[in-house]
């Protein structure tokens, strides 16, 4: 599913401009990776996806469609988001974390919880873990957890917001590897939300530069961005 930004500003209530005028395509199938220095505008470029932020001028459409013609709790239990501390919930077994949105969904539990299985096994967590909670995982199955999760709102468009970045560069590497993998085999949009221009360009197949202030300042493939 293809994401659009056309002319879209941002500017919260005290003022400041997150987000100036920002135009691009993010095709279909794509991982696409905003990158920049803290508080350049890239998460809120995220959370205007599905609503969680209103632009204050222009558009954005998903698929072909303004997304202001879908109800914000519907658009976001369609798209898959995951933050940088998994925001999972800290009283829910990890297989019922999975499983939150199914059963948001009106899934039946029994139902629910085998798709969160069969989640967990996707992301490479094993079976036993769903058994405990959140606070008994390391950082990196927590943060798979949180993929598992967000992949179980089986929408073609997964938003991750600096998922990696709380965990040890080693296990870092693993979880990127295995987001490529996932990539490969489902063949998500994904947008991409990171400080890091090395992860940038080892995860994205378009790289969107943006300074602070809000604005473009490049956005093509690895190779493009490395070159200037
Ligand atoms: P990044 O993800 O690149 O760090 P953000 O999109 O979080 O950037 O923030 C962009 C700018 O908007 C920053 O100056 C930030 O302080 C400001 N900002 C973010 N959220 C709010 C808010 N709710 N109210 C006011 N300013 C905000
Ligand atoms: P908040 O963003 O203020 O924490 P929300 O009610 O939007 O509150 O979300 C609660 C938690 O559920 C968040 O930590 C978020 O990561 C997660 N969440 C929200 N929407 C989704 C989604 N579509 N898929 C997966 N996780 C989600």
């Amino acid at each position: 599913m293809g994401i659009e930004f056309a002319d879209v500003t941002k500017r919260y209530p005290d003022g400041t401009v997150a987000v100036d005028g920002l135009s691009m395509t993010i095709e279909d199938g794509t991982i696409t990776v905003f990158v920049g220095p803290s508080g350049c505008g890239k998460t809120t470029s995220l959370r205007m996806i599905n609503r969680m932020v209103e632009p204050t001028s222009g558009r954005v459409l998903l698929d072909g469609k303004d997304v202001r013609d879908s109800d914000p709790a519907v658009l976001r239990r369609g798209i898959g988001y995951v933050i940088q501390h998994a925001g999972l919930f800290p009283h829910r077994t990890v297989l019922d974390n999975v499983a939150t949105v199914p059963l948001l969904s009106g899934w039946g539990k029994r139902k629910a919880r085998d798709r969160a299985a069969e989640l967990m096994e996707i992301v490479g967590l094993p079976a036993e873990l769903g058994k405990r909670y959140p606070a008994q995982l390391s950082g990196g199955q927590r943060q798979r957890v949180g993929v598992a999760r967000a992949l179980a709102a089986d929408s073609p468009v997964l938003l991750m917001d600096e998922p990696f970045s709380a965990v040890d560069p080693i296990v870092r590497e693993g979880l990127q590897d295995e987001l490529l993998r996932l990539q490969s085999q489902l063949g998500k949009t994904i947008v991409f939300v990171t400080h890091d221009i090395d992860e940038a360009v080892r995860l994205g197949d378009r790289v969107a530069v943006m300074r602070v202030g809000g604005k473009l300042a490049q956005y093509g493939t690895p190779s493009d961005v490395l070159r200037s």
